[in-house]
């Protein structure tokens, strides 16, 4: 089977694990301010606080902006269930913002929209988490001028997103957003495994992330309510959790971020290839914004289904039949049933459920072959025409 996604893993980042392996610490040693110092680095910001995932990420992000009991946090319907969850282990209130039917990001119209009508009942969220689709930004500018105008915080959800650039800046800049948050885990553009991270401006949202995912303890004195015992003294000064990256992940991100440039042009590259091999087919490819220099993590197409005798997922069948692993991103978060719970159903949002009936996202990883392109674009050649 071609995988939808694969991890590119060559001696060096064997070599670097098992240095560590060899050294002294396997976890809270120099390599995870290390890793987290070269990413702040790379985007261009000030912070940044490593952690075993970027479900934890999101996580200590919302309780770091206070997000509790009563709050809701807006997301994408068509991205990870964890865009959401995150906002439900707080205690918060989650609901949706149709996307775009261009970019499939979360729509700035319909974005607006629901604010003023929130702003009349006064529901208006605590936080907002856009989530940059296959690794195109989304509209952060207008985003961010919302934020202002209703006084929400801003997560941006980069899991897909590392190595892009918005405007002139580099994803993860948080030029536009409180925190953005990315992912590892090894479908991701690098891989620690499993992985996450959250990058600020504010040491104040940094340092409240750092207590949280090490239990809410801390030794340093300056952030004690008491007076030190002696030397062995710590204090915890909030209900933390144990989201740490271990030392074997963070020397194996450090190793990947190397080839980090690398890999996004590869993935260009490719995804010039398909453009070329699906033209014609009864298809549409992804749009770019020329805002956005994208990551793509994602390569999804949208079939046109009325220009066809064969339906959604006699395509999606026929691809796997033919050992090409496609895939869907993502169900439309509100329909799963876990979410209808809460009295989300079919046809609340509307542009991300016509999205979820045509759309199938087809193999992009650095180390796909041309052959295999070819062979994916000719099998979706044989059974849409
Ligand atoms: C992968 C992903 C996550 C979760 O990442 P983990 O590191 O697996 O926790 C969250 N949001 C989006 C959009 C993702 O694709």
């Amino acid at each position: 089977m071609i995988p939808y996604g694969r991890q590119d893993i060559i001696a060096e980042d064997i070599e670097a694990v098992i240095s560590v392996l060899n050294s002294d610490y396997l976890t809270q040693g120099p390599k995870v301010p290390e890793f987290e110092s070269e990413v702040a680095k790379y985007c261009g910001v000030k912070f940044a606080v490593a952690v075993n995932s970027a479900t934890s990420a999101l996580h200590i992000a919302c309780l770091a902006l206070g997000v509790k009991e009563g709050d809701y946090v807006w997301t994408s319907p068509i991205s990870f269930v964890a865009s959401a969850n995150c906002a439900l282990y707080c205690g918060a209130k989650i609901d949706f913002v149709d996307i775009d039917s261009q970019t499939y990001n979360l729509s700035i119209d319909k974005l607006k929209q629901k604010l003023e009508l929130a702003s009349r009942n006064g529901s208006l969220p605590k936080v907002v988490i856009p989530v940059h689709l296959c690794g195109q930004s989304a509209d952060m500018k207008e985003i961010h001028a919302l934020s202002l105008k209703y006084g929400f915080r801003i997560i941006e959800d980069a899991s897909h997103a590392i190595g892009g650039r918005y405007l002139d800046k580099r994803i993860g800049s948080c030029e536009y957003s409180d925190i953005t948050i990315f992912s590892f885990h090894p479908v991701k553009i690098i891989t620690t495994a499993e992985g996450g991270m959250a990058l600020t401006k504010s040491a104040q949202l940094a340092e409240k992330m750092d207590l949280l995912r090490s239990h809410g303890i801390t030794k340093d004195p300056q952030k004690m309510t008491k007076e030190s015992d002696g030397a062995w003294y710590y204090q915890q000064v909030e209900l933390g959790y144990n989201y740490r990256m271990t030392e074997l992940q963070a020397a194996l991100g450090l190793s990947q971020l190397k080839r980090l440039d690398q890999y996004v042009l590869k993935r260009h590259e490719l995804v010039c290839y398909y453009s070329s091999l699906l033209s014609g087919l009864p298809l549409v490819t992804p749009y770019q914004s020329v805002e956005s220099f994208s990551s793509y993590h994602l390569y999804p197409i949208c079939l046109d289904l009325n220009q066809v005798t064969v339906s959604h997922s006699e395509v999606f069948e026929f691809l796997r039949g033919r050992e090409i692993g496609v895939n869907l991103h993502y169900i439309p978060i509100h329909l799963q049933p876990y979410y209808e719970k809460f009295g989300f159903k079919k046809g609340d949002f509307p542009i991300a459920e016509k999205y979820y009936q045509s759309a199938i996202t087809l193999p992009l990883y650095p180390r796909l072959s041309k052959d295999n392109q070819k062979y994916i674009a000719d099998s979706l050649r044989e059974i849409l025409c």
